[in-house]
């Protein structure tokens, strides 16, 4: 049994890996916002999927204390921290001579700084037990770019760099630490983000998801939850531990263009 700390997983691809996790009997960590009476009943759900306990802590991803703080209650409720996925992420889009400072500034901090954040408190705990598995969800924006998203694919870059960084200082300690990088995934932030792109192109929603974004992945698919879900247990195993430092794209070949 392990224990896991999935940020930003009350929706979409966290939510999706705390499902997977949970139904293996795992120790799930969630995390991110919402309603409390929802967040107690997606927590319940996960709850009966498994052997494991899920547990919800209510860390802002803007706050390293709050950070530090859901990997020391997760290290004295559960006795260590085995595997954590810093997955939170917000988007903006916008030109660059538009984009408002402060949404930079909220998407650095959520989508880099936060993962950052986790990983320095987690990474002394996992050294100790010889074990750890740090799972990145990056993003296709990771590898390369496109319009409008200056700090969403700046701060994804980051991950890439801050997931390498790390994967040589924990590769003596049985520590791995790899990116996925996703191409466009059916969540609330997706569908948030045709809205926008709509409005910055000029276009209709409908010309945005076949003249954008399935236009990007040759497979005219949105990526699956579940599929991610897959690849995130994959790297969580014992049959991962030479892959670190790695970014691992599941895009329908976005990036192999
Ligand atoms: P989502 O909007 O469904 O979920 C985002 C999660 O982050 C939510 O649980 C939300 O509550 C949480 N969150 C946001 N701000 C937070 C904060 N300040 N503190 C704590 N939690 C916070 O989005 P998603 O599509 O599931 O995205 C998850 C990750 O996957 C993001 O990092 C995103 O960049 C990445 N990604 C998504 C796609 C896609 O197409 N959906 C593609 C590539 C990468």
């Amino acid at each position: 049994m392990k224990t896991i700390i999935i940020t930003g997983s009350t929706s979409g691809i966290g939510l999706g890996i705390a499902e997977s996790f949970a139904l293996a009997g795992d120790n799930v960590v969630l995390n991110g916002l919402g309603k409390a009476d929802e967040i107690e009943a997606t927590r319940a759900r996960l709850a009966a999927l498994g052997a494991g306990e899920v547990i919800y802590h209510g860390a802002n991803m803007l706050k390293p204390d709050e950070i530090a703080d859901m990997v020391e209650t997760t290290r004295t409720r559960f006795g260590g921290v085995d595997v954590i996925v810093p997955n939170a992420g917000i988007q903006h889009v916008e030109k660059i001579e538009d984009f408002p400072p402060e949404k930079w500034d909220a998407i650095i901090a959520i989508n880099l700084s936060s993962a950052f954040h986790l990983i320095r408190a987690a990474m002394p705990i996992m050294k100790d037990r010889k074990f750890g598995r740090i799972i990145a969800i990056a993003s296709a924006h990771g590898l390369i770019a496109s319009p409008y998203k200056s700090a969403y694919v700046a701060a994804k870059h980051g991950i890439l760099g801050l997931i390498k960084t790390v994967a040589l200082e924990g590769a003596e300690f049985g520590v791995t630490a790899n990116a996925i990088c996703p191409g466009y995934v059916e969540t609330p932030l997706v569908a948030g983000q045709i809205a926008d792109t709509a409005k910055a192109r000029n276009m209709s929603e409908e010309q945005v998801i076949n003249e954008v974004i399935l236009k990007a992945q040759p497979t005219k698919q949105f990526v699956q939850v579940g599929q991610i879900a897959s690849l995130a247990m994959y790297l969580a195993s014992d049959q991962a531990a030479q892959i670190t430092g790695a970014a691992l794209s599941i895009d329908g070949g976005w990036t192999a263009q």
